[in-house]
């Protein structure tokens, strides 16, 4: 008989749980799985690195998705520019 490892979880299930990490959502129990499943799968411990470099990335340059009104301005002059020449 196969026992059930009570906070064994699926890949899919550790994706899942990651996303309410994000959020502080995840319960004790989901906290103890998720870190429990990093232990032993080495894809997901792999793409949580890869999810929280990229979110490093993508906190420490937010100004670039903020552009100034004339920064706008003159990309849409650039724009235009290489479509009628
Ligand atoms: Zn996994």
């Amino acid at each position: 008989m196969k026992l059930k490892i009570p906070f064994k979880i699926s890949c899919k299930e550790a994706t899942y749980l990651h996303t309410l990490v994000q959020e502080g959502k995840m319960t004790f129990v989901q906290k103890i799985g998720f870190n429990f499943h990093l232990v032993y799968c080495k894809v997901c411990k792999k793409f949580v690195a890869q999810i929280e470099f990229l979110q490093s990335k993508l906190k420490n340059n937010e100004q670039l998705f903020e552009l100034s009104e004339s920064k706008k301005k003159e990309m849409e002059n650039e724009i235009l520019k290489n479509i009628t020449s």
